[in-house]
């Protein structure tokens, strides 16, 4: 506001406001109290004082205290003190204003903020420290240079700095403020009414109250103070404030109201209104600014929640708690619409419980009581039915809450709604085995392919290998084939190569195995109790295969040749493939249709 005057210039306005002001207040004060005992309830310049030395730039103030000094010195002697007392006064009031200011400063740095209940504490401890220290001088000072000084004057001079600082000084600097920061533009119109309108009604209600000496009703103006810090904030507590002790100590100096008509002596009565005043502005400045604390962490909660709500919602995830000392339960707005209800149904553990379908409500109930049991955080997944019938899959996380003692007192948990992913990892498993069983088997004939029967014969090599499992292998090949494919057809030849297949298959028992491993070639693995009877369960396959017809437009018969090897140490499938092969091959040699065993 200032910052652009040369500093001279600036000085000179600084001290002008300082002088001038000073004066005035001092003159009025003095004035006001003059005729009595001489004894002000406030002294509303101290307050200015202080207001001016926080609100001016640094290097204004040391003219600013020359010229209030002056102002005090002059004002003082003009209300006819002898120069001593008012040079004595002059110095206590400057000392004070200087301390209080020192203090402040010290403590909340540049800015004192009367919406922060810490510097309220502030500055209420440096106008304390303040107006005592002012006392000892004025007092100490009189005592001195003319004696007969009491403990009263001590006190009463103490109170009413103390009070001319406490009233004046903080409306002065949130005034200022308001108007500097411009917060007073974007106050609407309406708040400025109703701001307007309350502290008018302070200053009627003080008037009415402080008027009349019929009714004691002092406490009006409580109610007043009350409702403009509530309406109106730190600014409208001090400015009625300002109004009530204005209005109150100059109608009770004029002999008016409950104060005056008490039947006690004059100083009596201005220590009661001194009292009166100081209740009600220590409890008036606390009051407003734990009012701001308030409303700032309700609206940052509320900004809070918010965010919460829109994370929820975009994550699709909900949260719930359960109250373990009230049993009951909360669900959050997403919690419900992920069970497809309105959000603030009412819900309760048991109904939440049963929201899952029927087969899963014993784990849940069961997941829960161990939570809550052991303490520990847990994971579920299960199914729900929704409030529209559909069947959702949803995840749960939760963790026990502990109260004082370690006592479990809740449980808090999210919920999601993972049905999409439940599905996608089904059908990709379906997907993944369908194209598993095509890759291991033979299209023609239905049965495991060569890749498949080479990996479960390694497999029943190692197991054999270890000594656990007997083992025995069968080679067989279609006894002239080229001649079937040839007399009937290639489809014709197809349809024979299934048709052994499948014999064969049918032959042989559940555990047993028969894949196609060439052409028209096929492994038999037979393992444990089965490899013992394995010659046998071969020359089956062979002689069912001879007796049957095959069909009407292929060949009347079909002949296999068999070649069987039993687990002998062989090293690798290889080597016991290699084996059967050659059994087959003299199978072959010998006239076919017939079983050799390797050697
Ligand atoms: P052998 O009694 O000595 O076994 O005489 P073979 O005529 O059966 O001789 P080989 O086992 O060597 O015959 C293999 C023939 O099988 C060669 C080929 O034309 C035929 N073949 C191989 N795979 C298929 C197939 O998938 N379908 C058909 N139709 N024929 C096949
Ligand atoms: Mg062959
Ligand atoms: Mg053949």
């Amino acid at each position: 506001m200032t910052r652009t005057l040369p500093p001279r210039v600036e000085a000179t306005f600084w001290s002008l406001l300082m002088a001038l002001g000073y004066f005035m207040l001092a003159s009025l004060s003095l004035h006001a109290t003059k005729g009595e005992d001489n004894i002000a309830a406030i002294w509303p310049p101290s307050g200015y004082f202080l207001a001016l030395l926080l609100l001016m730039p640094g290097r204004a103030r040391p003219a600013a205290i020359g010229a209030a000094a002056a102002a005090s010195l002059a004002a003082n002697m003009l209300s006819g003190a002898p120069f001593l007392m008012a040079a004595i006064f002059t110095l206590a009031n400057s000392v004070e204003a200087g301390l209080a200011f020192w203090i402040v400063r010290r403590r909340e740095g540049e800015d004192l903020s009367f919406m922060v209940p810490r510097a309220v504490a502030s500055f209420c401890l440096a106008v304390i420290a303040a107006s005592m220290a002012s006392a000892l001088i004025a007092g100490g000072g009189t005592m001195l240079a003319f004696g007969g000084i009491g403990l009263d004057f001590f006190l009463s001079w103490m109170t009413t700095v103390a009070l001319g600082m406490l009233i004046v000084a903080p409306p002065l600097i949130m005034l200022t403020r308001l108007v500097a920061s411009k917060a007073l533009d974007n106050a609407t119109m309406r708040m400025k009414i109703e701001a307007i309108a309350v502290l008018a009604l302070a200053a009627l209600i003080t008037a009415v109250s402080f008027e009349q000496s019929h009714f004691p009703a002092t406490f009006l103006p409580v109610i007043a103070v009350i409702v403009a810090a509530y309406r109106v904030g730190p600014f409208g507590a001090a400015a009625g404030m300002l109004i009530i002790a204005g209005i109150a100590a100059w109608l009770t100096g004029q002999g008016h109201g409950p104060v005056a008509a008490m039947e006690a002596s004059v100083k009596e009565q201005v220590f009661f209104l001194q009292f009166y005043l100081l209740a009600l502005q220590s409890t008036a400045l606390p009051l407003a600014a734990s009012l701001v604390v308030q409303r700032r962490l309700a609206k940052r909660l509320e900004q809070s929640n918010r965010w919460l709500v829109q994370a929820e919602a975009a994550a699709l995830v909900g949260h719930w708690r359960v109250d373990l000392m009230r049993w009951t339960i909360h669900w959050s707005d997403q919690t419900y619409r992920i069970h497809g209800l309105e959000p603030g149904a009412p819900v309760s553990v048991t109904t939440s419980v049963e929201q899952y379908v029927e087969e899963d409500q014993p784990a849940v109930r069961s997941i829960l009581e161990e939570a809550v049991r052991t303490g520990e955080p847990f994971e579920y997944q299960g199914r729900i039915i929704r409030a529209d019938g559909k069947i959702r899959y949803v995840k749960s996380h939760g963790s026990i809450e502990r109260g004082r003692g370690g006592r479990s007192i809740g449980i808090f948990g999210t919920v999601q709604d993972v049905t999409a992913t439940v599905e996608n990892a089904r059908s990709l498993e379906a997907a993944r085995s369908i194209a598993e069983e095509a890759a291991n088997t033979d299209m023609l004939t239905g049965l495991p392919n060569r890749r498949s029967t080479l990996a479960l014969l390694n497999r029943a090599l190692s197991a054999a290998g270890e000594g656990r499992v007997p083992l025995a292998v069968a080679i067989f090949d279609i006894d002239h084939f080229k001649q079937i494919n040839d007399r009937h057809g290639h489809a014709v030849g197809d349809e024979v190569i299934r048709w052994v297949g499948q014999r064969a298959k049918a032959t042989l028992r559940e555990e047993d195995v028969v894949g196609r491993y060439g052409g028209e070639e096929f492994v038999c693995i037979f393992q444990g109790p089965s490899a013992r009877s394995a010659e046998l369960v071969a020359e089956r396959i062979r002689a069912s295969i001879e007796k049957a017809d095959v069909y009407a437009e292929g060949p009347a018969h079909v002949t296999i040749s068999i070649g069987l090897a039993a687990y002998a140490s062989d090293a690798s499938v290889e080597e016991l493939l290699h084996r059967a092969d050659k059994a087959l091959y003299l199978a072959k040699r010998e006239g076919r249709n017939r079983l050799r065993m390797a050697a």
